[in-house]
């Protein structure tokens, strides 16, 4: 078999996306990520692939440098296009001469989507074939259309299949096809330039998940699918000890007591749960990891700035709050006459609405160490939605 630098990919990004609209639909985000990011990434954490070599506008370096955000280990500096996708892939297969390698992969910027095994089954077919694509038969019934919008014809569909990327082939051979091939313009893919070139192009089984981002509707399409699949429940439990004092803080709202909550910070127990339950919700260590105890910068300090903390943290991964429930375990004292200011305030540090937050309130019936009113409990649950990844 092959090494890796023997397989060489070229990504196509020099389109503008017309149809699309506005930017250029590889540099759109999807999921909170540029479209050709997802691409190439598709292709940096594949096994079996080398250099990766992306054939961008001419105009669109910054963009570029902006949405492709990973370490150059494999990624070769992108290259200026021309004016057809044909003379882009022709401007990518001369730049790769250089690496030499043995095979190439040809590949469109807007299909993020596919999926590792797609590459190695291309890959496998190539070591029988001068080129190897994925294709999906034709399912629906075609129609041939007059001038007039009427049907012409029903066009016999037994054989037809739907040409995806990427699109592999021995590199010596595409690269001549395509130095024959750049008198003429009108071939729609490399698969074509191959076959017309004389070369042996194998079909495997495509994916109907590889889908070629065209349209501004394909990619709300795609963004409702992959919008916030992950979900994630996170959990938090607090406690502080209730000692002389004049009020407590709950939830952000300060409360007149006979009573206070010691602790390091201002031991609001109630959003010192919450923090936890948002950072559980993302894997994120707690609260104790971020603010130490220890450290005497958060002697006394405000805990709505813990809970923002967490919540941005949810927002660093792309991620929105879709509710936090706390309950507060007290005999005193009443949080129900605060409950719709502590909600507001929690809504107000999380950059939430009001109605995704919930205080509720029980005692424990005189029984255990809050019964005893020696201390206060805090329970919290947080659900966070983060977009799934193409
Ligand atoms: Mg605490």
């Amino acid at each position: 078999m092959p090494g890796i630098d023997d397989t060489a990919v070229l990504i196509v990004a020099a389109g503008r996306g017309s149809r699309a609209g506005g930017l250029p639909k590889q540099y759109r985000r999807l999921a909170g990520r540029p479209v050709l990011l997802g691409t190439i990434e598709a292709f940096r954490t594949h096994p079996s692939v080398g250099p990766i070599l992306v054939v961008i506008h001419p105009d669109d370096r910054a963009l570029y440098d902006a949405a492709v955000t990973v370490p150059g280990d494999r990624l070769l500096p992108p290259v200026p296009g021309g004016a057809t996708r044909q003379a882009s892939v022709l401007a990518g297969l001369r730049a790769l001469r250089s690496s030499a390698p043995r095979r190439v992969l040809i590949h469109d910027a807007a299909r993020p989507f596919l999926e590792a095994r797609l590459i190695g089954d291309v890959l496998a077919a190539l070591e029988w074939h001068d080129g190897a694509i994925p294709a999906l038969p034709v399912a629906d019934t075609l129609k041939r259309a007059d001038d007039a919008g009427l049907i012409a014809a029903t066009v016999p569909r037994a054989g037809l299949h739907a040409a995806q990327t990427p699109q592999g082939f021995r590199f010596a051979a595409i690269l001549a096809a395509h130095e024959a091939a750049s008198a003429r313009s009108d071939f729609t893919d490399d698969a074509a330039i191959a076959e017309w070139h004389g070369m042996r192009v194998a079909l495997v089984p495509g994916s109907a998940r590889n889908i070629k981002l065209t349209t501004a509707e394909d990619i709300a399409m795609a963004e409702e699918r992959l919008a916030f699949s992950d979900i994630r429940t996170g959990q938090g439990f607090d406690v502080h000890r209730l000692v002389a004092g004049d009020h407590v803080m709950l939830c952000g709202v300060r409360i007149p007591h006979e009573r206070a909550l010691e602790g390091h910070s201002d031991a609001d127990v109630a959003l010192h749960a919450a923090t936890d339950a948002l950072l559980g919700a993302i894997g994120d260590g707690d609260i104790g990891v971020h603010f130490p105890p220890s450290s005497p910068q958060w002697r006394g300090a405000s805990s709505d700035r813990f809970l923002a903390f967490a919540a941005g943290r949810v927002r660093a991964l792309g991620g929105t709050i879709a509710n936090v429930d706390i309950t507060i375990l007290c005999e005193q004292p009443k949080v129900s006459p605060h409950r719709e200011a502590m909600r507001a305030r929690l809504a107000q540090i999380l950059g939430i609405e009001a109605a995704r937050t919930a205080v509720k309130a029980t005692t424990t019936e005189r029984l255990g160490f809050t019964g005893r009113e020696e201390g206060i409990a805090a329970l919290a649950v947080a659900t966070v939605r983060l977009p799934s990844r193409p």
